[in-house]
């Protein structure tokens, strides 16, 4: 993997006259919600096919401005459940934290792209404020890094973070929800490992991969890597129309993960944020989906279907 500077590699490397061409492209939707696709994700598109299961999920598209009143800015209520800056605590036991408002990609199905993260991530001054939360709810066991993507702090920031919570007694478990590692795995330093191997606390990494595409060979010595600090690798993936709406795309998806060593977990119905309707699958077809994979992988390979209801206290199965 090359050296360097990673925030390099998170900068845009597709350029809108790349995309130009392609009779989905629109500019509209791009000056909404700007395009952002890192080197090394880009390596892994075939331009020459518009349906192209990465493309698909970076591609700003003109369905993006169309009306659909099912959609709406918040579907998760997540501002409803933010005591203060930064901090969103919705479940029993755990709390989850934006550490950062950025990502290395911007996935046009994000419910992120409505959110006003840019205002609402806990930095600086708001870190306190978080700390001092947890530290007053004692039943917190577990603190979740989300975003944005976590892994666009500097190792340092996160280094002086998870100080602070490793010092809370009653905090057992750090997870990190990171997209980051399989779109822009330069971000993996030695240092980052370092303090990932230092945490004296459980580790879990839930990564973010749509699409057996996206896990090119290079990043199995990575992940590997991550693995080797007594983290546990798992996975979700979004259900996206035409990108992995496939029970054999679903199942190539799970066996390639469990070769790089990271289990499936959650199999996400979409949120249902605005200019992302054009992704949605009806919740019939995703069950159905789930069924077969049920018949075509092992049981420990075969994601939990779940879609997040606002107000609900936990993800939501779908049977
Ligand atoms: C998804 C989510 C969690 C984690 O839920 P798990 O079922 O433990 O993975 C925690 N807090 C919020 C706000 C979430 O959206
Ligand atoms: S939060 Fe996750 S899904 Fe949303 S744009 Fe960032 S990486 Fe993509």
């Amino acid at each position: 993997m090359s050296k360097g500077n990673w925030r390099d590699s998170t900068k845009n490397h597709v350029t809108p006259n790349e995309l130009a061409d392609l009779q989905k492209y629109d500019k509209k939707a791009e000056d909404l919600f700007p395009l952002l696709v890192p080197s090394f994700l880009k390596k892994n598109i075939n331009f020459n096919n518009p349906n192209d299961p990465i493309l698909l999920q970076v591609l700003p598209q003109k369905s993006e401005s169309e009306e659909n009143t099912d959609f709406s800015d918040d579907p998760v209520g997540d501002m409803d459940a933010s005591p203060i800056k930064g901090v969103i605590h919705k479940y029993h036991g755990r709390v989850l934290l934006i550490a950062s408002g950025l990502c290395a990609v911007n996935c046009r199905y994000c419910f992120r792209r409505n959110f006003p993260y840019a205002k609402n991530y806990a930095s600086g001054n708001n870190w306190s404020n978080a700390i001092e939360y947890i530290k007053e709810n004692t039943d917190i066991t577990e603190v979740i890094l989300s975003g944005g993507d976590p892994l666009m702090l500097s190792t340092n920031a996160l280094s002086k973070l998870t100080d602070k919570l490793a010092q809370i007694k009653h905090i057992k478990t750090l997870r990190i929800h990171t997209r980051i590692p399989i779109v822009s795995p330069e971000r993996i330093t030695n240092n980052f490992i370092q303090w990932l191997n230092k945490i004296p606390l459980k580790k879990v990494m839930v990564l973010h991969c749509n699409h057996a595409n996206e896990l090119s060979s290079d990043l199995h010595e990575v992940l590997k890597k991550i693995a080797n600090t007594n983290t546990v690798l798992l996975n979700q993936s979004v259900l996206l129309k035409d990108v992995n709406d496939d029970a054999h795309v679903l199942s190539d998806l799970s066996h390639k993960l469990f070769d790089f060593g990271v289990l499936p977990y959650y199999l996400n119905q979409l949120d249902k944020a605005k200019g992302t309707h054009h992704f949605g699958i009806p919740n019939s077809t995703a069950k159905s989906l789930h069924k077969k994979l049920l018949q075509l992988l092992p049981g420990y390979l075969v994601p939990k279907l779940v879609e997040e209801i606002s107000g609900k206290m936990n993800k939501s199965p779908l049977f």
